[in-house]
Parts: C-alpha cells; sequence; structure tokens
C-alpha cells in the first residue's frame, strides 16, 4: 500500500539507512517486512540530477500517531 505523505522529513536529516528504505523516515528504527509502509517514490535532485529514492515507515509514524 502507497500512501502520499506531505509531512516528509526533509532528505539532508536522514541517514543513508533511511534514505534506502532500511529504517523508518520518521523514527529512524528498522523497518520490518511484516509493519512497513511504503511511502511512495520521491525526487530529490543532488547536484543537478534527479535521483529516486523510497521512503519508508511504521505505519503509525506513518498515520502521524504513536509518540
Ligand atoms: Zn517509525
Amino acid at each position: 500500500m502507497t500512501t502520499e505523505i506531505s509531512r516528509m522529513p526533509a532528505v539532508e536529516t536522514l541517514s543513508e539507512r533511511q534514505l534506502r528504505g532500511a529504517d523508518c523516515v520518521f523514527c529512524g528504527l528498522a523497518v520490518s517486512r511484516e509493519e512497513v509502509r511504503d511511502l511512495g517514490q520521491r525526487k530529490r535532485r543532488v547536484f543537478g540530477l534527479q535521483v529516486s529514492w523510497f521512503p519508508r515507515a511504521h505505519p503509525r509514524c506513518a498515520e502521524g500517531g504513536g509518540s
């Protein structure tokens, strides 16, 4: 399931693991295969190049609830 999230954290603040979808972009903890929300393909511009990345998050983080 893909969800469009408007309150995406700034790419510059994310770790390499978050950028490749290993960790939740909101809380920074690892996401599991059983508990993951695919946030859809994102584009960022790096040195004039368009680069795609694929943010993932825990469902509860993506919905804005939790802590
Ligand atoms: Zn999370």
